[in-house]
C-alpha cells in the first residue's frame, strides 16, 4: 500500500488588524505510511495552523497538500467544504491536544460515535456491531481492555488520552495528525503514548504528522521539522 503526504509550497495567513499575519510560509514537507514526521518549534510558530491545514479544517491561501494513497492522489487544498468533511471522516485521524472526549459517553461508545457521525438513516444492526467491535479491538490495543465502560471522568489524563487517539484510529486513516499528545502528562506517561504512537503507526502504516514541543521523544522520529515564525525546516539527523 502506498501512502503519502506531501505539501508544496503551503501559505496560509490570518486577518490582522488591517494587515495579514503569514501563520504559513511556503512550507514543504513529506511524510510517508507508517513513519512520523515530528514537527517541533516555539509558541506561535504555526505548528497548530499547519495541522488544521493537512487536515482540511483551513484552507490555505495558496500551495498544495497531496494527500497519496491506492486509490490515486487527492490535493486535500482544493477540497471544497463538503469534500472536506467527506475525507475527514473516511481519511483522516486527527488527535487534538486536550482529549475532548464526550462526557456522557463511555470510552467505547466516544470511538463508536465515529462511525455514526454523518450517516443517515443510522447503521444497519450488522453493521453496528462490527463498529463495536473495532472499537473494541482498538481499546484493547492501546492498552485499555479493562476501561471500554469508562466514562472519561473515570480515567487518568494518560488514560484519556489513549481513548483520543483510539479513537483516531476508527476509520483507518492514511494521514494521523497529532498535536502536542503528551503536553498534559508527566514524563514517564508521555513516554508511554509515544511508544503507543509509534507502534500503531507502524502496524497500521498512517503517514503521520505530530506536533511536539517535547525535544525528549525527537530522536525517535523518523524525520523532525522545525518551524519558526512559519518556516518550516528539515532538521539534520542527529548521529549517536
Ligand atoms: P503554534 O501551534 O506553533 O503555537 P499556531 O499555529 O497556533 O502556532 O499560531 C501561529 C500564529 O497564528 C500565531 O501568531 C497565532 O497567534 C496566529 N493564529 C493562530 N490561529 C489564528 C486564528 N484563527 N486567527 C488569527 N490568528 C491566528
Ligand atoms: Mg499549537
Amino acid at each position: 500500500m502506498t501512502i503519502a503526504l506531501t505539501t508544496d509550497n503551503v501559505t496560509l495567513t490570518y486577518p490582522d488588524g488591517a494587515g495579514r499575519l503569514t501563520a504559513l510560509d511556503r512550507v514543504n514537507l513529506h511524510v510517508t505510511g507508517g513513519t512520523i514526521a515530528a514537527v517541533t518549534g516555539p509558541s506561535g510558530s504555526g505548528k497548530s495552523s499547519l495541522l488544521a491545514v493537512v487536515s482540511t479544517l483551513i484552507r490555505p491561501d495558496s500551495g498544495r497538500v497531496l494527500l497519496e494513497t491506492d486509490s490515486g492522489t487527492v490535493d486535500l487544498a482544493g477540497l471544497g467544504r463538503r469534500e472536506a468533511a467527506a475525507v475527514r471522516r473516511s481519511r483522516i485521524g486527527i488527535v487534538f491536544q486536550q482529549a475532548n472526549l464526550v462526557s456522557a459517553l463511555t470510552a467505547v461508545e466516544q470511538l463508536e460515535v465515529m462511525s455514526h457521525l454523518g450517516r443517515r438513516p443510522r447503521l444497519p444492526t450488522a453493521n453496528r456491531r462490527e463498529t463495536r467491535s473495532k472499537a473494541r479491538e482498538l481499546l484493547d490495543a492501546v492498552g485499555l481492555t479493562d476501561h471500554h465502560a469508562k466514562y472519561p471522568a473515570q480515567l487518568s489524563g494518560g488514560e484519556r488520552q489513549r481513548v483520543n487517539i483510539a479513537r483516531a484510529l476508527m476509520n483507518d486513516p492514511a494521514l494521523l495528525v497529532i498535536d502536542e499528545p503528551t503536553s498534559a502528562l508527566d514524563t514517564e506517561r508521555g513516554a508511554a503514548i509515544i511508544d503507543l504512537i509509534l507502534s500503531v503507526v507502524r502496524d497500521r502504516g498512517s503517514a503521520t504528522l505530530l506536533v511536539t514541543h517535547d525535544s525528549a521523544h525527537l530522536h525517535r522520529m523518523d524525520t523532525v521539522y522545525r518551524m519558526v515564525d512559519g518556516a518550516l525546516e528539515l532538521q539534520p539527523r542527529v548521529v549517536v
